[in-house]
């Protein structure tokens, strides 16, 4: 079972946040329940972009034998941990391994192998268990070994999704073929480049597109606006113009913050004012959506019955540009109790809505930042196509 236990550990190498471990519980204990043994799988942290200055893997750090115990913790079952992920011992003790038991195999990301999706490390690993189960939805979009490549070498009867990532595709699934209208897709962050294959599949696919946090002021650039020094991408003003171009032609409605708060600098102690986000100071830059577009967004947001929300309005780790993300968060929480269907994904805005203790009140908060994007984007995620074809 391919599992993402790339959890947070602080320096004595404690777990400071188990939520992934907790999220991949029910899977694993779904098959010891029914008699089977679990074989995990999963990378932590990146070992080999942080060899030892010897050049060998920090094996003290990224270990995963420092989950052996709270996983065991957990499950109230016996955790085995083998110190090598394929090889003479992994093959011994899988062999060995008494139904109800787990073994935890080595950092998958120990070996050059798994991120390159070698064939024969794949078979190796794929020779140690008779059924594979991918349930690491965050590494899906990504073609390793453990992910993707060694599901080839089960039956396609013996290769399976665990319930974590049959929830995000099936929530996925849910908003990208046939959504409830209207549709508004809320984008947001610092950069238009790192959206624009969103933004470009949001025209096919949305009736609304509301665009706050650093992203807008390329726009509201883009259309003559004095943005002052906001975040800009220069380069990426004509491709907004053609955005913006093709939105009107296919009668997508696209909405950018009419005001912003403006700061005197990029600091959290910044003075700051409200201001209209066409005439923004020079030397003042704009960190988060103003009033009136807060009153502006809620009010499409309250008419959809479909949310999918990516990106903060603002810099919202600074408590005084946080208001607007906190006031979106609330209109889709809103939104979601009168009926709307609303999926929170990638990146900053899952941080926010968990920050603001709004998780549970949208209708999915997926746990798969990148992973997430690109199937919003409409990729074929490999490790979703290695189990189904
Ligand atoms: P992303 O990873 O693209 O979703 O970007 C998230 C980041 O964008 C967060 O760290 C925010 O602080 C930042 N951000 C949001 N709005 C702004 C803004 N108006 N100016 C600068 N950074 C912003």
């Amino acid at each position: 079972m391919r599992v993402d236990f790339n959890v947070p550990l602080d320096k004595q190498y404690n777990i400071t946040d188990d939520t992934r471990i907790r999220e991949a519980l029910p899977t694993i204990k779904h098959v010891l329940d029914g008699g089977g043994a679990v074989i995990l799988m999963s990378h932590l942290g990146r070992p080999l972009a942080k060899l030892k200055e010897d050049g060998t893997v920090n094996v003290e750090k990224f270990t995963l034998n420092h989950l052996t115990k709270p996983l065991a913790d957990m499950l109230g079952t016996t955790v085995k941990f083998c110190p090598e992920t394929v090889g003479e011992k992994a093959t011994k003790m899988a062999a060995e391994l008494k139904p109800g038991e787990v073994l935890l195999l080595e950092n998958t990301r120990f070996q050059p192998e798994e991120e390159k999706g070698d064939i024969e490390f794949s078979k190796k690993l794929a020779a140690l268990g008779d059924i594979y189960v991918n349930d690491a939805f965050g590494t899906a979009h990504r073609a390793h070994a453990s992910t993707t490549v060694m599901a080839q070498f089960f039956p396609k009867e013996n290769r399976t999704f665990g319930f974590l990532m049959e929830s995000e595709i099936k929530h996925a699934d849910k908003v990208l073929n046939n959504p409830e209208r209207p549709f508004t897709a809320i984008t947001g962050g610092a950069k238009v480049s790192d959206k624009i294959v969103l933004l470009e599949r949001f025209l096919d696919l949305v009736d609304n597109i509301i665009i706050g946090g650093g992203m807008a002021y390329t726009f509201i650039k883009a259309q003559g606006g004095q943005i002052g020094n906001s975040l800009v991408e220069d380069d990426k003003v004509p491709l907004a113009i053609d955005l913006l171009a093709k939105a009107a032609a296919k009668g997508v409605r696209i909405y950018l913050p009419v005001d912003s708060i403006a700061a005197d600098k990029f600091d959290a102690e910044a003075n700051f004012q409200n201001v209209s986000s066409n005439t923004i100071p020079d030397g003042w830059l704009g960190l988060d959506i103003g009033e009136e577009a807060r009153t502006d967004f809620n009010k499409v947001i309250a008419n959809s019955k479909t949310i999918i929300w990516n990106g903060p309005m603002g810099v919202f780790e600074m408590p005084n540009f946080a208001n607007g993300t906190k006031a979106i968060a609330l209109a889709v929480a809103e939104a979601t109790k009168n009926g709307a269907f609303s999926l929170v994904g990638g990146g900053d805005s899952v941080a926010a809505v968990n920050q603001l203790g709004l998780a549970d009140e949208v209708s999915f908060v997926s746990t798969g930042g990148g992973a997430m994007l690109e199937m919003l984007e409409g990729k074929e995620l490999p490790g979703i196509k290695a189990i189904n074809n």
